[in-house]
């Protein structure tokens, strides 16, 4: 008699199918024993990888590749537009699933608490990149894009992708895989300058060296800096010799590159400034932005060891129809799961989600990805943070931690009626088929569908 065949022993549910959970789900499934199911709220998978990066950076979104293959495993399953707390609550999954892990990124932006914040005209910068990815959730939104100078606070790489979006030509955009609807709205774009705002110097700008490097390159927009705000100070100078920082050297070659560059006279001017924070959005009478007050800065120690700006009293207005807040993502809390407001994340050990009182693990609850150590790093970065995790979460299911490993067939049976309601993989990959190949006609990598109706209505489901 031969032997039965494995069958896998531990189901676990993983909510969130961007990078962290698809990298998260890849390493699980390394083990024979294991099954994924990837939740996402949305009917199509890959987070900020289909959400988040630039559409003119399409190299970036080959990662994919990646994703689709642990998709292929016959032990991975994808329930789209499924959103747990309301098709299924926390409790349904832990009773479903041996362990369940949150990989939910961080879906909402900081503030920066200024008046005038929320006048016609301020928007966050996720909104804008949501709107222009084709993001559901964005379809709908419109931007005043007749103004002629656009602000843009902050100077990390979303910043950096919002500014060279706004000074593309529509001939540029055409050829990649930006919403119909933002393509349309930005060849009406009446944007002749873009500014964008540090808060401390040149040495602390949160942007990568190859991002802002390719702000020099765009070929309808002449890049401007101001010398006198590149000068490094003292204590930025001490800091980048003390820690041999050529990253940092290198980036301050580049910009001081820029600043040397007469402009060519190219249509749009894209100028980065420093050592300015927004104090106000000034009302233009009528509810609207007219312009954003800055206060100038100067460095300072702070007791942490970081440069903090602080104000040295001079101001200035810089006139301005559109505003873009682009200082950073924030976690959002999830029912039932610890959170920590200040940081904005689930309070964990290594993945492992913790009660924050008493720090002890809560038993098959974990996270990776943005919702685990915030908004920082890169695509590539989450591979070793949904590494740790999964290695936390295969040696608790070894121990037994995980508890319950409920009767297989009341998993498939409850989780298959909840199937026929959301997309499989097989949906999403005839979804995804229908996309190229409308992008094929017009020699763009996809041409999206925006909207959950028009995703479904790519199956045929209305
Ligand atoms: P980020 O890198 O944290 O940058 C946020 C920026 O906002 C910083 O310049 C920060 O200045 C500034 N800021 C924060 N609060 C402010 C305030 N109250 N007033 C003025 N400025 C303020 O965040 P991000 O740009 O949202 O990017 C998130 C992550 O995604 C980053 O790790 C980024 O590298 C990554 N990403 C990568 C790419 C790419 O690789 N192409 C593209 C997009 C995003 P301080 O430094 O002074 O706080």
């Amino acid at each position: 008699m031969s032997a039965a065949p494995a069958v896998p022993q531990f189901r676990v549910a993983v909510v969130g199918a961007g990078p962290a959970g698809f990298y998260l789900a890849e390493r699980l499934l390394a083990r024979a024993d294991v099954e994924v199911d990837l939740f996402d709220r949305l009917p199509a998978p890959y987070g900020l990888v289909r959400y988040g990066v630039a559409p003119d950076h399409e190299k970036i979104r080959n990662v994919t590749r990646v994703f689709d293959r642990a998709a292929a495993n016959p032990r991975f399953r994808f329930l789209g537009n499924v959103e747990i707390g309301r098709h299924v609550t926390l409790a349904d999954l832990r009773q479903w699933y041996d362990q369940v892990a949150f990989t939910t990124g961080a879906q909402t932006d900081r503030r920066m608490g200024i008046p005038g914040e929320d006048l016609g005209g301020s928007h966050t910068a996720t909104e804008f990149v949501a709107w222009y990815n084709g993001h559901p959730d964005y379809h709908g939104r419109t931007f005043d894009l007749s103004a002629e100078r656009v602000v843009v606070v902050g100077v990390g790489n979303v910043a950096v992708d919002v500014a060279r979006i706004l000074c593309r030509t529509p001939e540029e955009l055409a050829t990649t895989d930006i919403a119909d609807h933002a393509l349309a709205a930005l060849r009406q774009s009446r944007v002749r300058e873009v500014v964008m705002l540090g808060r401390r110097g040149p040495a602390q700008a949160a942007f990568t060296n190859a991002e802002v490097k390719e702000l020099g390159e765009l070929p309808a927009a002449d890049v401007r800096v101001m010398p006198a705000e590149l000068a490094i100070d003292p204590l930025s100078g001490a800091a980048i010799d003390a820690g041999d920082d050529a990253a940092t050297r290198k980036k301050i070659e580049i910009l001081e590159g820029f600043a040397r560059r007469p402009a060519a006279g190219k249509a749009r001017l894209l100028t980065i400034r420093f050592l300015v924070s927004p104090v106000e959005l000034i009302d233009d009478g009528a509810g609207r932005v007219r312009s954003v007050r800055v206060a100038r800065n100067r460095l300072e120690a702070a007791p942490d060891g970081t440069l903090r700006a602080v104000p040295t009293g001079g101001q200035e207005d810089i006139p301005a129809g559109l505003v873009f807040r682009s200082v950073g993502y924030r976690g959002v809390a999830i029912a039932g799961v610890p959170f920590d407001e200040r940081s904005g994340t689930v309070p964990n050990r290594g993945g492992r989600v913790v009660d924050p009182g008493t720090e002890a693990p809560l038993a098959g609850l974990y996270v990776a990805g943005w919702i685990k150590r915030g908004p920082s790093g890169v695509i590539g970065t989450n591979k070793p943070d949904a590494g740790e995790t999964a290695d936390a979460m295969l040696a608790d299911l070894t121990a037994g931690a995980g508890g319950r490993a409920a009767a297989a067939a009341l998993v498939r049976e409850r989780v298959g009626a909840l199937q026929r309601e959301c997309v499989d993989w097989t949906d999403w990959l005839r979804i995804q088929a229908l996309e190229v190949e409308r992008g094929r006609a017009a020699g763009r990598p996809r041409v999206k569908c925006v909207s959950v109706a028009e995703l479904l209505g790519a199956l045929g489901a209305g």
